[in-house]
């Protein structure tokens, strides 16, 4: 779609506000009540889904040119979907987070680009990965695993790393944990290794969409050539273009991230978690495997007016408010190792708060990223966990980062390792 096609959204936004809180019967106390980091950081309606509305609608309009206000203004927000979840409620069943893509899309498009993101897009192009890093060290995570390689091998299942796990070594347990733990339950699976691209969807998030159709298109030819079936990743940004982004452009996988893939291990009689994990820890809903995960299908139909004032969409345009997102599985596998307890935070499930890592405002905005996550820790100290637990590499990586900035003692796990550790004894990460 085109930023032209949000025409309605931008002209119907009621100027409610919703989009800045999580819904009022959501609400658990004043303290965790808000929903967009965005204009909770910035403390101006511009930073919010309502005002992003509004610059956009102005800017269509040729009521206003780029400034680098303008740019501060549709870059600095996490593309969490906070505000997506909220605008269900309202009448028109607006879509600011789609509008956002749009918005940032055209930016890209007229030469309005962040340096920080110019930088990081420049070393995509060369070196196929998001981290400033070099393509011949994708590989190295997996050093010593025994474990396929899907260009030489053929395999069923294909292990996707992703740029994050691929190079941030703190994190490196996590993915390698997920492959032996498959390995061992008799899955048949391989990973590419150096040979593996970033999926794009952070280049989309950026809204460099050519880059994202580049790697895309790329990741579903070579997967097609290798006869994979099946693609897993331990990476929510991952999971989410692969569920959400690929099949746009004709991709026809089964795709299940880790703690997917590990319930079907348990369920099957495959995996069993015995050993005591004597831990009280709550869990953070990555936004990709959230309200972002859920199987969305973009609408194509047409609006149009009944006695020429009320709107209905033919056919029906389905709200996605984000309650079919990966919930309960994640909480089921904590929920079954022995010893854990499992403490919820105020903001859950669509409801989540944002670690802040998301939208590119780690790379170009870290203060405000980092302000963010540790808005999240404390909502985690305040359930009485020791640890917060995520499914996703940039939630860990901005939680150990916001940690480490204010001194907290508050432990990372992603659940592999806490499954991990319910079989053998695994090491805190940091
Ligand atoms: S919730 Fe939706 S309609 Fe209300 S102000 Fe926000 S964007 Fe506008
Ligand atoms: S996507 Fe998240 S940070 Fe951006 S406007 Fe919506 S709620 Fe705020």
């Amino acid at each position: 779609m085109a930023l032209e096609d949000f025409r309605p959204d931008m002209e119907r936004c009621s100027q409610c506000s919703y989009c800045k809180f999580v819904p009022l019967d959501q609400i658990k106390s004043r303290r965790f009540s808000k929903g967009c980091p965005s204009i909770a950081y910035n403390n101006f309606n511009a930073y919010s889904a309502r005002g992003r509305f509004a610059v956009a609608l102005s800017l269509i309009n040729k009521e206003s040119e780029y400034t680098e206000k303008v740019q501060d203004i549709v870059f600095k927000c996490c593309l969490c979907g906070s505000c997506d979840v909220a605008d269900k409620i309202c009448r028109y069943n607006l879509e600011p987070l789609q509008m956002m893509h749009e918005l940032r899309t055209r930016l890209v498009e007229d030469g309005q680009l962040l340096p920080q993101h110019m930088a990081i897009i420049d070393n995509l192009r060369k070196e196929d990965n998001m981290m400033m890093e070099k393509k011949a060290n994708r590989g190295d995570w997996a050093e010593g695993l025994d474990v396929k390689l899907i260009t030489k091998e053929p395999a069923e299942v294909l292990f996707h790393a992703g740029c994050r796990y691929s190079y941030d070594k703190a994190l490196w347990p996590t993915v390698r944990n997920a492959v032996t733990i498959m390995k061992n339950a008799g899955v048949n699976i391989g990973i590419m290794g150096n040979d593996e691209s970033c999926c794009g969807a952070r280049a989309y998030y950026m809204g460099y969409h050519g880059e994202f159709v580049k790697f895309a298109e790329n990741a579903i030819e070579m997967w097609k050539a290798a006869g994979v079936k099946t693609v897993v990743t331990s990476c929510a940004d991952g999971y989410h273009a692969f569920t959400r982004l690929y099949p746009r452009l004709g991709a026809h996988f089964e795709v299940l991230h880790t703690v997917q893939y590990i319930e079907r291990l348990i369920n099957q009689g495959k995996l069993k978690l015995t050993k005591t994990v004597p831990i009280r820890v709550t869990y953070h809903d990555p936004c990709h495997l959230g309200r972002q995960g859920e199987p969305y299908i973009p609408w194509e139909g047409k609006e149009k007016k009944i006695f020429n004032q009320v709107v209905v969409y033919e056919p029906r345009k389905p709200r996605y408010n984000g309650a079919w997102g990966v919930y309960e599985t994640p909480r089921n596998i904590l929920k079954s190792i022995p010893g854990l307890e499992l403490v919820e935070m105020e903001r859950i499930k669509e409801y989540a708060w944002c670690c802040g890592a998301g939208g590119g405002v780690k790379e170009a905005y870290p203060d405000f990223s980092n302000w963010t996550a540790t808005e999240r820790i404390e909502e985690a100290k305040s359930t009485g966990a020791e640890a917060i637990v995520s499914a996703c590499g940039w939630c860990e990586r901005n939680f150990l980062d916001a940690i480490s900035t204010a001194g907290d003692k508050m432990q990372v796990f992603d659940i592999v390792d806490l499954v991990k550790q319910a079989m053998q004894p695994a090491r805190r990460k940091g």
